[in-house]
């Protein structure tokens, strides 16, 4: 398996004291098709520790029609940015949830300087001063990768309904075309993967979220990776960056295994 073969590389320690590791927050930038998604769910296996995606509890919400669902989903479909408030609330309700305690990967946020500021506070807040951690800086991580590249990678995306499962019909297709390969369903493109909605959100993420990066490069937490690798290259960088950045618990807390 995949994580497998980064953990040799890397000579990681055994997956036993990796579960029980405290990581603390991780942030993962970069624009859509950047590889975030497939990032995420590795070091999620890596870690065990949750993939808190932005994108995919607002779809949960739209998918259940809960007030705020319906609220969003026009704003989704047109591939802007959901309203900050609106947001930060959902990712305090899903970072307050005890499998977030020894730390979490947030993908698709924050997406604004305003979510980048208020995501600090909230750190320290709860993790910080309440003494659960020693640190509450966020690791950052940056997956930077070409225009050109992104849009043939984006056009080319197709999901799984049904097991979540991503693949590329340029670089990663499944065995039978249009088919999921674990449990034959027949592959999706997201909503928001459609080409008229790619540019847009492309041009969103170059209008509002770099600035997210710039602020975290100014505080020196940001780290760039680049993304034009296999996937297991980008695993593998990420990891080690994660492995030498681990915020750890505060002094006198026993780090706990779930
Ligand atoms: P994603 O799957 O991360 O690309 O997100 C899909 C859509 O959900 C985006 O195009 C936005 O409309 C909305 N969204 C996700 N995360 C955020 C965020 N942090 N701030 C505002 N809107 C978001
Ligand atoms: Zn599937």
């Amino acid at each position: 398996m995949a994580v497998t073969l980064v953990q040799e590389r890397l000579g990681a320690s055994s997956m036993a004291e990796q579960v029980l590791r405290t990581i603390g927050p991780v942030v993962l930038l970069g624009p859509p098709g950047a590889g975030k998604g497939t990032q995420s769910k590795r070091i999620t296996e890596h870690y065990h520790i949750p993939q808190v995606s932005t994108g995919d509890l607002l779809r949960e919400h739209v998918r259940q029609q809960t007030p705020l669902g319906i609220e969003v989903q026009a704003i989704i479909a047109r591939g802007e940015l959901v309203p900050d408030h609106l947001v930060c609330d959902i990712v305090a309700w899903r970072l307050r949830q005890p499998d977030a305690d020894r730390g979490f990967i947030l993908d698709g946020f924050p997406r604004t300087q305003k979510q980048a500021a208020w995501l600090d506070s909230f750190l320290k807040f709860e993790f910080f001063e309440t003494g659960k951690w020693a640190s509450w800086l966020p690791i950052v991580i940056r997956i930077q990768v070409d225009y050109n590249k992104l849009l043939l990678r984006i056009t080319g995306r197709r999901t799984c309904p049904t097991c979540g499962a991503i693949y590329n019909v340029h670089s990663n297709p499944p065995l039978v075309d249009e088919i999921c390969d674990k449990d034959g369903t027949k592959l999706v493109i997201r909503d928001d993967d459609r080409d008229e909605v790619i540019r847009e959100r492309l041009d969103t993420y170059e209008r509002q979220t770099k600035p997210v990066a710039e602020y975290y490069d100014k505080l020196g937490r940001l780290v760039t990776i680049n993304g034009d690798q296999s996937v297991d290259d980008v695993s593998a960088a990420i990891l080690k960056e994660i492995d030498g950045r681990a915020c750890g618990v505060a002094s006198g807390t026993e780090a706990k295994g779930n």
